[in-house]
């Protein structure tokens, strides 16, 4: 990686606009990902919040899966929000029986998981790896994690009220994932964290060469 790195933003559906602007404010360079091409160029990968269904079956339509999952194998680091967590989880819970999903995350998520009466709302979470200072979450339609295997980190629960111990944010080495959509509000340092993953990936991948 010389100079900025090139964090696409995958742009089949969904807030995708929301995450370029982020990084860039960020001083990465990025830009929507609307053609399997540009994914040689990806030094990170954001997969959005949008509608997992719709953005599962346009994947599978134009041939995206083995390439993202070759992306992800080959280490580069992925960060998704909301949908874009579904999309990268190994198992899903009230899904269509068909939803396929680009894995690599061990985790159960499950789908819509707050109900219909709380679709959305917005609350303070501690994710002690951005410091002190609580996140102010968004959850638009959020999915949870239910479980999760070895291997992965847990980087916020809900820690107030009735679902308090939910999961909402997890990383499993190079794959990052929020149940919320830190892209909708102004405070960058969930994207900065991951920022800083695809920076320390390239530092030792130069490194090693
Ligand atoms: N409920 C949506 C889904 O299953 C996710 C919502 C979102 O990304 N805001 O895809």
């Amino acid at each position: 990686m010389s100079g900025a790195p090139f964090i696409g933003v995958l742009a089949l559906q969904g807030d995708v606009r929301e995450h370029v602007g982020a990084l860039t404010r960020l001083g990465a360079d990025s830009a929507p990902v609307r053609a399997l091409e540009q994914l040689d160029a990806c030094d990170g990968l954001v997969i959005p919040g949008g509608e997992s269904t719709t953005m599962s079956r346009l994947a599978r339509i134009d041939g995206w899966f083995e390439p993202l999952r070759s992306l992800r194998a080959a280490g580069v680091p992925m960060f998704g929000s909301c949908a874009g967590m579904i999309m990268l989880a190994d198992q899903v819970l009230d899904a269509r029986p068909d939803q396929e999903t680009v894995g690599g995350l061990d985790v159960v998520v499950r789908r819509n998981a707050f109900g219909r009466q709380v679709d959305s709302f917005e609350m303070d979470v501690d994710m002690p790896v951005l410091g002190e200072r609580p996140f102010h979450a968004v959850f638009i339609r959020a999915p949870w994690v239910e479980s999760v295997g070895q291997g992965v980190e847990v980087l916020a629960e809900i820690s107030a009220g009735e679902r308090a111990g939910t999961i909402v944010a997890v990383r499993q080495g190079p794959v990052l994932a929020t149940s919320f959509h830190p892209e909708l509000t102004p405070d960058d340092r969930v994207h900065r964290y991951f920022v800083d993953m695809v920076e320390s990936r390239g530092e030792r991948s130069r490194g090693s060469a």
